[in-house]
């Protein structure tokens, strides 16, 4: 019997060939790439000794208790929070706004209730349902704080007013008025201890699994029973009907003794700056991060993604679907291809999105092979 061609070695594809595998099915997994992991990928730097996230920054943080048990089981990940910086104006400020930023940013000692009551003031509440970005700004935190904290740094990472972007993308950033500075609201946050190559190295390492990197999915041969198909959409369709569009990021090392920056993530959303953010990698794992005298970080630039780019962010426009609805439709008419992951459906993902979805497609398709 032929077995199952999985695309991508990145979490979508090794959680869906793991479950597979466990069920008894055979798969060939292939990626271009020269490693697994996909964009979450993460090497020892071998000057530094730190631990590099190659595709920039990735922190574990999930409200699933499935997924949290799920990853545990194939390595250990140590506590870690994420406390973001912003340098604004010359000053730097705790992230996301909460009780310390608003203080900060206009110089008052502020209690929960009387900050409560001076954003609600400052707030654009005549805006009843934001459908843009901007309008989600101007009603949740008013005016002067959508312009220093929110609207430079997404119009750096977009390249378009957020007039035209999505209410959804602000609908994540929470809104504190006490002085908790974790980024994440989420039960489970932690980060491997040994990287998340190791952790994917893990779910890969079954016998009933062939991995096959720096391997095209276009240059096989094989028939195949079904495909998992986890690269872009478009291009499994040669791009026909155009090419959906992404932004891609550029990173510029920083080498340095000791210390750079003393935090992991600080952003620059001011607009003479040409990057987005500097994150210092060894701070992601605080554990570790004394015994290293040298330290690397990432000055990070994002622009449109040509061809010949590693697409990282899909772009939502608001009403701009039509190409990606062309793509799924055509996708639909394929019975034995299932496409999965960031780039599969171009969505933004985060890692435990992925892996839920990753084992809910297996699950469906191990379904579909019972019944047939
Ligand atoms: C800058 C950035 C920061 C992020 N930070 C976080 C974070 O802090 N926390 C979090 O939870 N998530 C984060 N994410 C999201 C995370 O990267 C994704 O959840 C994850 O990468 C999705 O895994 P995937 O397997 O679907 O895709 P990928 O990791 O992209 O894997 C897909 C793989 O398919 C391969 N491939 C594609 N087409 C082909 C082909 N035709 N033939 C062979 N191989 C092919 C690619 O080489 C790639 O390795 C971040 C994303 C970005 C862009």
């Amino acid at each position: 019997m032929s077995r199952v061609c999985i695309v991508g070695a990145g979490f979508t594809g090794a959680v869906i060939g793991r479950e597979l595998a466990e069920a008894g099915i055979a798969s060939l997994i292939v990626d271009e790439r020269s490693h697994i992991a996909g964009n979450c990928h993460t090497e020892r730097d071998a000057e530094s000794g730190v631990m590099v996230h190659r595709y920039g920054p990735h922190i574990f943080h999930t409200d699933s208790e499935r997924v949290w048990d799920y990853v545990r089981r194939f390595g250990e990940f140590k506590p870690y929070v994420n406390r973001v910086k912003t340098t604004v104006g010359g000053k730097v400020y705790s992230l996301p706004i909460n009780l310390h930023t608003i203080n900060q940013f206009f110089g008052m000692a502020m209690s929960p209730a009387e900050a409560r009551a001076f954003i609600a003031a400052k707030a654009r509440m005549d805006i009843e349902d934001p459908q843009t970005f901007e309008e989600q700004g101007m009603k949740f935190v008013g005016e002067e704080l959508y312009e220093a904290f929110l609207a430079g740094y997404t119009r750096k990472q977009w390249e378009i007013e957020p007039s035209a972007l999505p209410a959804s993308i602000l609908k994540r950033l929470p809104l504190r008025f006490n002085y908790d500075d974790n980024y994440f609201n989420h039960r489970f946050q932690g980060m491997p201890q040994d990287g998340y190559t190791r952790i994917v190295e893990g779910i890969l390492d079954h016998p009933l699994i062939e991995l096959h990197t720096n391997c095209r999915f276009e240059d096989l041969t094989e028939d195949f029973e079904h495909i998992f198909y986890s690269g872009p959409i478009d291009r499994y369709f040669n791009f026909d009907l155009g090419r959906l569009a992404y932004r891609t990021l550029d990173f510029e090392m920083i080498r340095a003794d000791g210390d750079y920056q003393g935090t992991a993530v600080m952003n620059y959303p001011d607009s003479d700056i040409p990057y987005t953010r500097i994150a210092e990698h060894k701070h992601f794992a605080p554990w570790e991060a004394d015994q290293m005298e040298k330290t690397v970080a990432f000055r990070e630039y994002s622009r449109t993604c040509g061809p010949d780019d590693i697409p990282y962010y899909p772009v939502n426009l608001v009403g701009g679907v039509d190409l990606l609805k062309a793509y799924q439709e055509r996708a639909a008419q394929l019975k034995n291809v299932t496409f999965a992951g960031r780039l599969g459906t171009f969505q933004y993902l985060d890692m435990d999105v992925t892996i839920d979805r990753a084992l809910d497609a297996a699950a469906a398709y191990l379904q579909q092979r019972a019944v047939a």
